[in-house]
């Protein structure tokens, strides 16, 4: 099969021919239908995530379809459409596995960066972690909800925690990509306003916003018409944590959505007194994903896609960094 491979970090994935996979015990085999591409596989190629396998097949939002079942595997068919997502594997019986909270797993295995991921023709996944993909999504449409969409949902949810959004609830989000483009419906359809913050003079990403709902869109470093109940940060910029707590009212929530975040500058306590409150998401659970995708066909969320043959992911991932367009990129092999 063929396959885009990060052979060493800082440089470019290469195209191979590679041995289809065979699956073990507990593990499908996919062929790859779509895989979208999140900032994290940028971390990941980048070097600011340090410890993927090598060589490795990045890529973690995977819809396949199932094409061989390994020993044990009840929970699927061949010839199934389902999604892979990051979290390709946890311990099942250390203290957070056991809570529900296998995202905090110490041993947890991770789709496209400790497993082969989805820049390929097929792929392996471990059967329990994958999820039933609602039908009324297309391919291209539906690989962006496996990150951006399930883990911008779960930082959702801690933003509105301890009623944080329940008052006025004004959301401010900072950084317009394809987390906070599938965010701002979940919000907008729960009756919350929100504010959409972008790089300074990123116009076609705050005309984005405001084509999805967003009340106000401006730069980073603007104040915004009024304070916010709750911020969500999905750009990886440290400076962007004390100018999200100076923008949120006494009580607020300011929640970091990335996996990596450049450092943080020291701020005044001013900006956290107040019962502010500042913490980060990790990855997902199986239940996020059982939460989130029923919700996404029911609304229905509207993915905004950009298609990549498999051959151009370096491409699509020098796009990302450079902001070149608004929404989702997703590969097609
Ligand atoms: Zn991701
Ligand atoms: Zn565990």
């Amino acid at each position: 099969m063929r396959a885009m491979i990060l052979e060493r970090q800082r440089q470019p994935l290469v195209m191979r021919d590679v041995a289809l996979p065979r699956p073990g015990a507990g593990e499908v085999q996919l062929q790859v239908l779509a895989c979208g591409i999140c900032r994290t596989d940028l971390h990941v190629v980048d070097g600011e995530l340090s410890e993927p396998k090598l060589p490795l097949i990045p890529g973690h939002q995977i819809i396949g379809r199932v094409t061989a079942l390994g020993e044990n595997v009840t929970r699927w068919r061949v010839g199934e459409r389902i999604g892979v997502p990051w979290l390709g594997g946890s311990c099942g019986h250390c203290g957070f596995c056991r809570g529900h909270r296998e995202n905090l797993c110490d041993w947890a295995r991770y789709t496209g960066y400790q497993r082969n991921g989805g820049f390929a023709e097929y792929t392996l996944a471990a059967a329990d972690y994958c999820f039933p993909i609602p039908e009324m999504f297309g391919d291209e449409q539906a690989a962006p909800l496996l990150c951006a969409g399930l883990i911008g949902y779960r930082a959702y949810r801690m933003a509105a925690e301890a009623g944080a959004l329940d008052e006025v609830p004004i959301l401010g989000l900072y950084g317009f990509g394809a987390a906070a483009h599938i965010l701002i419906q979940v919000a907008r359809h729960e009756g919350r306003r929100v504010f959409a913050f972008t790089r300074a003079g990123d116009e076609a990403a705050q005309r984005f916003a405001l084509s999805l709902g967003a009340e106000w869109a401006g730069d980073s470093g603007q104040a915004p018409p009024a304070l916010l109940d709750a911020a969500i940060i999905f750009a990886p910029a440290g400076e962007l944590v004390p100018q999200a707590l100076r923008t949120v009212r006494k009580g607020g929530r300011v929640v970091c959505a990335g996996i990596h975040m450049s450092e943080i500058p020291a701020f005044s306590y001013d900006l956290l007194w107040g019962e502010r409150s500042l913490c980060s998401v990790a990855n997902l659970t199986r239940h996020d994903g059982e939460a989130f995708l029923p919700l996404a066909a029911a609304l229905p969320i509207a993915t905004k896609v950009h298609i990549y043959p498999l051959a151009q992911v370096n491409q699509a991932l020098d796009d990302l960094r450079a902001g070149r367009f608004t929404g989702a990129a997703v590969v097609v092999p």
